[in-house]
């Protein structure tokens, strides 16, 4: 039912009506956690049939927010595939908690915009200490300190901070020429067949073009191959091309493979190359010091980024993104029109992150994670990230002993790549059986020419159950199959 709008002498939400559907809001919420599994995983809903629900032009009268949340019940959840229901092993983690999304309601609260230190202190400070915080949590090099030659950001997301990282590599080598007059040079970069696609997009929107991306080979765990690349740099360096970048992956998204940083690095160092690594799914693990050496020779990356947006329970969006050296970063990307200036920038003292990334504005991402950090401590994390690693494993040892599947790859964390013994449209059927029985969602790759089956299980509330009834669906659905 519509309002009257000429008895209204403002169409603002008071404080008073805020905090009371806040709370009808917060309601919902807590009871969609308590009957998540009592959706599909994977919406059924088919193309066209949300917008076919929703009136064709905006409402010109005003609506009862009682109105628009009942909606969300009607007309939104049956076209929502529920990410965060345990049962869900897709693609990769999304994952949502607490403690994550009251920190970003209170980001949409403060309503702010954080594009310079003086637009509010805050925002920037937590970040950089929060950032901060990250490299002792994760074991990383201590040059991506705000106190040494780096510093950390959060960017939207793994792809933003992989294209940052591609045009600070590509002003480093040309001596920020490429920003000025466009690139001349001819440049070459380099990364595995198994990277995210997020890096060829990168190297086209940086204007290297790509032709110029060499997609090096991998070994039989889906890691590049250091020989190989070695080869390729010195092929295109004999051919008068000029090498800049490897784009190296701890943990890629088709078959978790991880890249060997630290014969990667000796081959960068040695022809001065960039080294950027993309740990967007997997880095949190390295909460956990027994899946470090899975990052040996982290010391020789030039920049870095993780998705806590993925697996450490922080709503989306947020990418942590590192640099060894700050200056090539904020070099490649300020630019400073008078409106901006003032006078803690001229100090030296600050920091500016607009100047650390593509957009100007920027919203107080750091909150929510600080939140989690503070509400569940390195160890609450740790022991989340290893369960999620021991179901993983153990799921692995299952297909392992079932002779109708195949364990394409020892899973190293926690995504495990199988396939039902048979072809590929056996496999698909399979997938689509279970995807459309709604009792879990997962997807799929090609790895060496074959369909694989992706288990990813990372899930915020994944627990030994969900993976014991996802494995005697899989086991269900395929005796009907075979
Ligand atoms: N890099 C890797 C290794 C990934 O797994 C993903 C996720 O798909 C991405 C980058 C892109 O992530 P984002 O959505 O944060 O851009």
């Amino acid at each position: 039912m519509a309002t009257n709008a000429a008895a209204k002498t403002s169409f603002h939400m008071s404080p008073e009506e805020f905090r009371q559907q806040g709370h009808a809001v917060i309601d919902w919420i807590a009871d969609y956690y308590k009957r998540i599994e009592s959706f599909p995983v994977l919406s059924p809903v088919k193309p066209g049939e949300i917008r076919a629900s929703l009136p064709k032009e905006a409402p010109a009268q005003a609506e009862l927010f009682e109105e628009i949340l009942g909606d969300i019940e009607k007309l939104i959840l049956p076209g929502i595939t529920h990410w965060q229901s345990p049962n869900f092993f897709a693609y990769f983690p999304c994952n949502a908690s607490g403690p994550a999304i009251l920190g970003d309601l209170l980001s949409s609260g403060f309503g702010l915009q954080g594009m310079l230190w003086a637009t509010s202190p805050a925002c920037t400070e937590l970040e950089t200490h929060v950032l901060d915080w990250l490299v002792t949590a994760l074991g990383l090099p201590e040059k991506f300190r705000s106190s040494s030659t780096g510093g950390g950001v959060i960017q939207d997301t793994a792809s933003t901070a992989n294209f940052c990282a591609v045009l600070s590599a590509r002003e480093r080598v040309t001596n920020h020429g490429s920003n000025r007059t466009g690139t001349r040079q001819k440049l070459v970069a380099y990364t595995s067949n198994q990277a995210h696609s997020s890096v060829e997009k990168a190297i086209r929107m940086a204007g290297i073009g790509s032709d110029n991306l060499r997609v090096i080979e991998v070994d039989e765990q889906f890691a590049i191959c250091p020989s190989a690349l070695a080869a390729a740099v010195e092929r295109d360096k004999r051919a008068g091309l000029l090498p800049f970048l490897v784009c190296a992956t701890t943990g890629t998204t088709s078959s978790n493979g991880m890249d060997p940083l630290a014969e990667i690095g000796p081959v960068c160092r040695l022809h001065n190359l960039w080294l950027h690594v993309d740990a967007a799914m997997s880095g949190t693990a390295m909460l956990c010091p027994e899946f470090r050496p899975l990052q040996r020779g982290i010391e020789f990356a030039d920049s870095y980024c993780f998705d806590p947006h993925k697996w450490m329970f922080t709503n989306f969006d947020c990418d942590c993104f590192y640099v060894a050296d700050r200056k090539v970063l904020i070099e490649t990307l300020s630019v400073l029109p008078e409106y901006l200036r003032n006078k803690a920038t001229e100090s030296g003292e600050v920091i500016d992150y607009r100047d650390w990334h593509i957009q100007l504005g920027r919203r107080f991402r750091a909150l929510k994670l600080w939140f989690v950090l503070r509400y569940y401590g390195i160890e609450g994390l740790r022991f989340h990230i290893r369960e999620h690693v021991r179901l993983a494993q153990q799921f692995a040892a299952w297909v392992q002993e079932d002779k109708h599947f195949e364990l394409v790859v020892p899973p190293p964390l926690n995504l495990v790549c199988f396939r039902l013994n048979g072809s590929d449209e056996l496999n698909q059927k399979l997938m689509d059986a279970l995807n459309q029985s709604g009792d879990l969602y997962l997807t799929h790759t090609k790895l060496n020419g074959r369909f694989v089956l992706r288990m990813s299980i990372a899930q915020t509330n994944t627990e030994q159950r969900h993976v014991e009834k996802a494995w005697k669906r899989i086991q269900e659905e395929a005796s009907r199959l075979v």
